[in-house]
């Protein structure tokens, strides 16, 4: 069962002498339910492959494809729909709203998709209540330690119970603790039957997917299983 799909996609970034190839003719298939990292050094095009996948991005060449629906031809309402209820972000930074409590930033998806105040509220509590920080819920992100922010952010990308998460360097900026409590929570999403893709350069933190590929010169050039799927409880 194929949710995500890339087929021959190109990615070019300006013209004549400036142009640059990110992604050059990148093939993939993501299984429902698979947890992929995409490790490569920097500049070899794993941001822009994420752009694309997330649908923040259109691909200048190729096909991409979500649950058989080729992305080309939605227009960009659709676009916007299936950003909103398919998907999931997590960033590096957070990008949590400052001025805003750990209830209010974990809510807004739910403002966004029309659903009511009630229903809001129950739905981000217990989103906040699942990593872990129901008592934190009038908090603001200043008042929050790093890896409670982003606990606070993986609430936000969950409450509309997207099938798919996609996670730009989800621990580039925690400590161990945090990255540990993180990818604990990954790993009930895994368990729970969502597709993650997560980029990352440690390591360690990529042999907690089941699978790794590796980019390179904005090519795959490796892609192994890890057998941590074997071990998730
Ligand atoms: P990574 O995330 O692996 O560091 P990126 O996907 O950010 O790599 O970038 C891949 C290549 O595309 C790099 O050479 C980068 O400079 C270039 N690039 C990325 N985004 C843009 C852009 N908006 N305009 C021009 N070049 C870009
Ligand atoms: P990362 O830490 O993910 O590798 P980068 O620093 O490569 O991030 O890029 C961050 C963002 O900046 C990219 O998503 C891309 O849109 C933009 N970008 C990267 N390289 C360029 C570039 N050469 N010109 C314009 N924008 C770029």
């Amino acid at each position: 069962d194929v949710v995500l799909r890339l087929e021959q996609v190109e990615q070019v970034y300006g013209t004549g002498e400036s142009v640059v190839h990110a992604l050059k003719g990148v093939s993939l298939d993501v299984h429902r339910g698979e947890y992929i990292a995409i490790m490569g050094p920097s500049g070899s095009g794993k941001s822009t492959i994420m752009n694309v996948l997330g649908c923040l991005d259109v691909a200048s060449g190729g096909v991409y494809r979500i649950d058989g629906v080729d992305v080309a031809d939605l227009a960009e309402n659709e676009l916007a729909h299936v950003r909103n209820r398919k998907i999931g972000f997590v960033f590096q930074a957070f990008n949590l709203i400052p001025k805003m409590t750990a209830q209010a930033n974990v809510e807004l998806p739910l403002v966004y998709g029309g659903v009511g105040r009630a229903e809001r509220h129950e739905r981000a509590a217990r989103a906040l209540e699942r990593v872990g920080l129901a008592q934190r819920a009038d908090h603001i992100p200043q008042q929050l330690s790093g890896g409670q922010q982003q606990r606070v952010a993986l609430a936000r990308a969950v409450v509309t119970e997207p099938a798919i998460i996609l996670a730009d360097e989800p621990t580039g900026n925690l400590d161990s603790v945090a990255t540990n409590d993180v990818l604990d929570l990954f790993d009930e999403l895994a368990v729970g039957g969502r597709t993650i893709v997560m980029i990352t350069h440690e390591d360690d933190v990529a042999e907690r997917a089941d699978r790794v590929l590796v980019l390179c010169d904005g090519r795959i050039v490796a892609d192994r299983a890890t057998g941590a799927d074997m071990h998730r409880a």
